[in-house]
């Protein structure tokens, strides 16, 4: 098996789910006592919320790159940023490694292209919905991509932020992004990306009235198969 890396802590609570997935894909796969060998750099998250609002992109890619630099002396043979947000800063990360960076957003368009969804909707922090680096590279797979409107947006980075990087559940909030969905759907949707890590923790696929890709789990699954070394990363576009 190969050794993955893992940047994460952003927020811890998704970097849980990570772990629990990979490994428990290794152990499907193989059978038995097996797991993932796998390293984990987990990052004081304050830190980096504090450069992502004082919009300092390019001090924040300075921390993950030597963390990425870190986990590749320590033995990593890929690497995996547990987190879509900071995936703004993926360039300078893969500039400081040699081993294999699996993108997020090319993973999980692969999957949205695989059902054959062509118009997508997109939830994630005020940085992923509103920034280009995210949108701009699921269109360059094809894909149509929608974003709620300013008062939903505001509605659902609130809740990653002051709710699930907290570790709290709120039935509410799962109501609120239910009705988020309902509203992109009347506007054309297929499916929506659940673009952030932690959405997972509060939207099952049975809660929503769209097909649901969830980047925490498309990206776990492809980081267990490289550690089984059954693929590579999707290429990117
Ligand atoms: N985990 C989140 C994401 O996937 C948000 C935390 C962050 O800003 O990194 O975007």
């Amino acid at each position: 098996m190969r050794t993955i890396g893992l940047i994460g802590g952003m927020s811890f609570e998704s970097t849980v789910s990570y772990y629990q997935q990979i490994n428990r894909h290794v152990a499907a796969q193989l059978g038995g006592l097996h797991s993932a060998p796998l390293l984990l750099h987990s990052v004081e998250f304050a830190a980096i919320a504090a450069l992502q609002a004082a919009g300092d992109w390019h001090q924040a890619g300075v921390v993950l790159a030597a963390c990425a630099q870190g986990l590749q002396r320590a033995g990593a043979e890929g690497l995996l940023l547990c987190t879509n947000t900071m995936h703004k800063v993926a360039p300078a990360i893969e500039a400081a490694v040699d081993i294999p960076f699996l993108h997020i957003v090319d993973i999980t368009a692969a999957a949205v292209v695989a059902a054959d969804i062509e118009n997508v909707a997109l939830l994630g922090t005020r940085f992923t919905m509103e920034q280009a680096f995210y949108r701009d590279r699921l269109q360059a797979h094809g894909l149509r991509v929608q974003v709620p409107n300013t008062v939903d947006q505001d509605r659902v980075h609130r809740v990653i932020f002051d709710e699930l990087c907290r570790g709290r559940i709120e039935p509410a909030s799962r109501r609120a992004y239910v009705e988020i969905i309902a509203r992109l759907a009347q506007r054309g949707a297929q499916a929506v990306i659940l673009g952030c890590t932690e959405i997972g923790l509060l939207l099952a696929h049975d809660d929503s009235p769209l097909p649901l890709f969830d980047t925490t789990a498309l990206h776990a699954r492809a980081a267990a198969e490289f550690v089984l070394g059954d693929v590579c990363s999707p290429p990117a576009p």
